[in-house]
This record gives structure tokens, C-alpha cells and sequence, in this order.
């Protein structure tokens, strides 16, 4: 299926599954190489992230925990300017090393929030990792730790990415045609 339609938008086949798992394993192994010994907290940010958590976890070898939160600052397919409220959180962030687990990083702005609120509740030290990153898009400066993929501007779905809630379980992922 190279040519998918949803809702009222035309989709091409991008990334496929074995190329975006193969990232994923590499993000996997520089974890398992940076905090072997640090028992890190992942926080994987819901709904879009559920599909590369999967994935990286049963690649995730040295002990930590993993919990899940829910925030969003997007809706159909131009980011908004609006971050909501941090959901769901249920752990203790003091001293602890924090992993973000993230789908994709446009703007930047979701991530600077998410940073921030974990550095106010004293976070020992705050990494990010992302399936994917839009470069081009970036606005802010800090660092993003750990990087699947860099993609252009495009809108993308599937492996998580939705589009109007849906496509969120296509294996592969797609790009809108424009
Ligand atoms: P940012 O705050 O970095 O601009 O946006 C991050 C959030 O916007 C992501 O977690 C994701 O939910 C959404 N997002 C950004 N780019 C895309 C995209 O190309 N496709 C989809 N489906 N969501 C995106």
C-alpha cells in the first residue's frame, strides 16, 4: 500500500517499518550504553509515542522504570502555539534521571515545557529521545539527546502519528502529498 487515503487527505508511503525499527534499535543501544547503572525514569509522552516505546523498550536491556504521560500542543496538521497541562504523572521527578520519550519534535515548544516542569520538580537531569525530529522546523536551542530519524517539514502519520486520530496504528509511515 504505497497510496493511502484518511480523512480528506492523500498519503504516501515514507519510512518504512524495518527502517524506522532499525533507528529505533540504535536509540536503544545508546541508552543502554549511557545509563546502564542510573535506573532512569522513562516518561513516554501519549498517545503518539506508544508504537516507538514499544519498540525501544524490548530493546532497553539495564534496569529503569517506565511510566506514561499524556500532553499535547497539536491538532490536524500545523502545531498550535498552545501547551496543555502535563497529565497523569505518578511518580516522584525529584533526583531522578529522566528519559522523555517523545514521537516527534517540530517546534520544540512541547518538549521546552515538558523540560521545564521537570526541572521545576527537580529533576536530577532531564534527556530527550524522539523517533523522529523535523530539523527545519526546531525553534528553540537546547539539546535532543537521542535521535531516530530527521525529517523535512512534511506532515507525517502512522507508526503512532495520527492525523484526526487515525493512522495511528499503520506500521509504517506515511507523508502527505501536497
Ligand atoms: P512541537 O511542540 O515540537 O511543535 O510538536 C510536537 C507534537 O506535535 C508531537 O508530539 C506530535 O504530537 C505533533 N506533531 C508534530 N509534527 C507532526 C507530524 O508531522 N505529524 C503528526 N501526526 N503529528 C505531529
Amino acid at each position: 500500500m504505497s497510496r493511502i487515503k484518511v480523512h480528506d487527505k492523500e498519503f504516501e508511503l515514507y519510512i518504512p517499518q524495518d527502517q524506522i525499527e532499525r533507528a529505533i534499535h540504535k536509540v536503544a543501544d545508546d541508552i543502554n550504553r549511557d545509563f546502564a547503572g542510573k535506573n532512569p525514569l522513562f516518561l513516554v509522552v501519549l498517545n503518539g509515542a506508544f508504537m516507538f516505546a514499544a519498540e525501544l523498550f524490548k530493546n532497553i536491556e539495564i534496569e529503569c522504570e517506565i511510566s506514561f504521560v499524556k500532553l499535547s500542543s497539536y491538532s490536524g496538521t500545523s502545531s498550535t502555539s498552545v501547551v496543555r497541562e502535563l497529565i497523569g504523572l505518578d511518580h516522584s521527578i525529584h533526583d531522578r534521571n529522566i528519559v522523555m520519550v517523545e514521537d516527534i519534535i517540530d517546534t520544540g515548544l512541547t518538549m521546552k515545557f515538558t523540560i521545564e516542569k521537570m526541572l521545576k520538580l527537580e529533576a536530577k537531569e532531564v534527556k530527550i529521545a524522539t523517533m523522529l525530529f523535523k530539523p527545519n522546523a526546531f525553534q528553540f536551542d537546547y539539546a535532543i539527546d537521542y535521535i531516530g530519524l530527521e525529517i523535512p517539514n512534511d506532515f507525517i502519520i502512522g507508526y503512532g502519528l495520527d492525523y484526526l486520530e487515525h493512522a495511528r496504528n499503520l506500521p509504517d509511515i506515511y507523508k502527505i502529498v501536497s
